[in-house]
């Protein structure tokens, strides 16, 4: 195994505080960054902590019993993610995303998919609230999650087989249970359900057919993700990368696809359908075919630092902000000056990029910023 180096900075200590403008910026539900795109997702993390230890996501070398979670007192509350929340959308966002680490194991979430669930869009529409999870506490808390007023969630599951499931969730954690959750998530009415895999060559790249085979005829859209080079830890090595694009021949070879339009702008995942209409797949490439030009999304980490881009290496602390007495107009203004600076595009540049080891940079993990 090659050895790999991790920098010993913690990128959680890096951050710029956000500024409050001198001048008032009035929320017009129509912000628009550096390159002009619109802000309109916000993935909210509510933990950084996981039950599982996914080597491509938190190797269980590094994320050891060792390792200094984010303390209880540094999280915003529910009632804090409400209030940024608001004035996200009063900025344009529509949908909102709760992640992690893994969103069911914060208390009580329900409680704030009901406050967030409150929230209106600047055309006076519900927000579209879903949530991405490993699905295994999912069977305990479906019901609940869909009467607190969630409308989707996206499981991820890498594979059917066992063994490789287990190993890939280096838990040893049963496909069945997740699948069992799959199956109260869709009772519940959390749907259209859809399933992500992330797909490792090697590792578990001989599981898209069964895994599409399994999920044909069930609704459920399962959505193949390129393997990527977020946080500083998995190391990642582009060889472990099967593109899309073979994904799609692979599956089109045994159960002929179409392609199908995009669901909304800025979608991230290229949808196919089968061709005897027995349901949908979708594949993010977000490492062959950058689809920068149009994210229109921002994340809030779980202690209030937002985040332009899945692999930037500094956020924006938002917490002085929060908690320092400031108006929401202060706050809005706030959020407003960060995305009009924001000029991020990294999966598009990553092959001009150099290597963070020689900038002394270091990305932030997607367990701490969620996916
Ligand atoms: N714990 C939840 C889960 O696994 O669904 C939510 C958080 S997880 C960080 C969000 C998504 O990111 C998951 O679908 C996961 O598979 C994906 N992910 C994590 N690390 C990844 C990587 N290196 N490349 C591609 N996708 C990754
Ligand atoms: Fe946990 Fe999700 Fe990361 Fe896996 S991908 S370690 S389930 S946060
Ligand atoms: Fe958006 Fe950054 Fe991903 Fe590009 S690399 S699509 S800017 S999150």
């Amino acid at each position: 195994m090659s050895e790999r180096v991790i920098p010993l900075i913690d990128q959680r200590l890096i951050n710029t505080v956000a500024r409050i403008p001198t001048t008032p910026v009035a929320p017009t539900g129509l912000l628009g960054d550096a390159l002009g795109r619109p802000l309109r997702d916000l993935r909210i993390s509510v933990t950084d902590r996981c039950n599982f230890r996914c080597s491509y996501c938190m190797p269980k070398e590094i994320f050891d019993k060792d390792y200094a979670y984010l303390p209880h007192s540094s999280l915003l509350s529910f009632e804090e993610i409400t209030r940024v929340a608001r004035q996200f959308v009063a900025h344009g966002v529509q949908k909102i995303r709760l992640t992690g680490g893994e969103p069911l194991l914060r208390k009580n979430l329900e409680i704030l998919i009901e406050q967030l669930a409150a929230l209106r869009t600047t055309e006076g529409q519900p927000l579209d609230i879903t949530l991405t999870t490993n699905g295994s506490l999912l069977k305990r808390k479906a019901a609940a999650l869909k009467a607190a007023g969630l409308q989707r969630v996206t499981v991820s599951l890498d594979g059917l087989d066992d063994t490789i499931f287990r190993a890939m969730n280096d838990v040893d954690f049963p496909v069945a249970d997740v699948l069992e959750g799959i199956e109260a998530a869709q009772a519940a009415g959390l749907g259209p359900i859809k399933v992500n895999m992330v797909v490792k060559r090697g590792t578990n790249d001989h599981e898209i057919l069964p895994m599409a085979a399994h999920f044909r005829h069930t609704k459920v859209v399962l959505r193949f993700i390129e393997y990527m080079d977020v946080g500083a830890t998995n190391g990642w090595r582009m060889d472990e990368v099967l593109p899309s694009a073979e994904v799609v021949q692979r599956i089109h070879r045994e159960l002929p696809l179409v392609q199908l339009g995009a669901a909304a702008p800025g979608e991230t995942a290229e949808r196919w359908g089968y061709a005897d209409g027995s349901g949908e797949i979708g594949v993010i490439s977000s490492v062959t075919q950058a689809f920068c030009s149009d994210c229109n999304r921002a994340r809030l980490s779980t202690e209030g630092q937002l985040y332009l881009c899945l692999f930037a290496s500094q956020g924006h602390d938002l917490r002085p902000i929060i908690r320092g007495g400031a108006t929401d107009e202060q706050l809005a203004g706030a959020i407003a000056g960060i995305w009009q600076g924001r000029s991020d595009r990294y999966s598009e540049l990553r092959a001009s990029l150099p290597p963070d080891a020689s900038t002394g940079t270091r990305r932030v993990e997607m367990s701490y910023i969620g996916g």
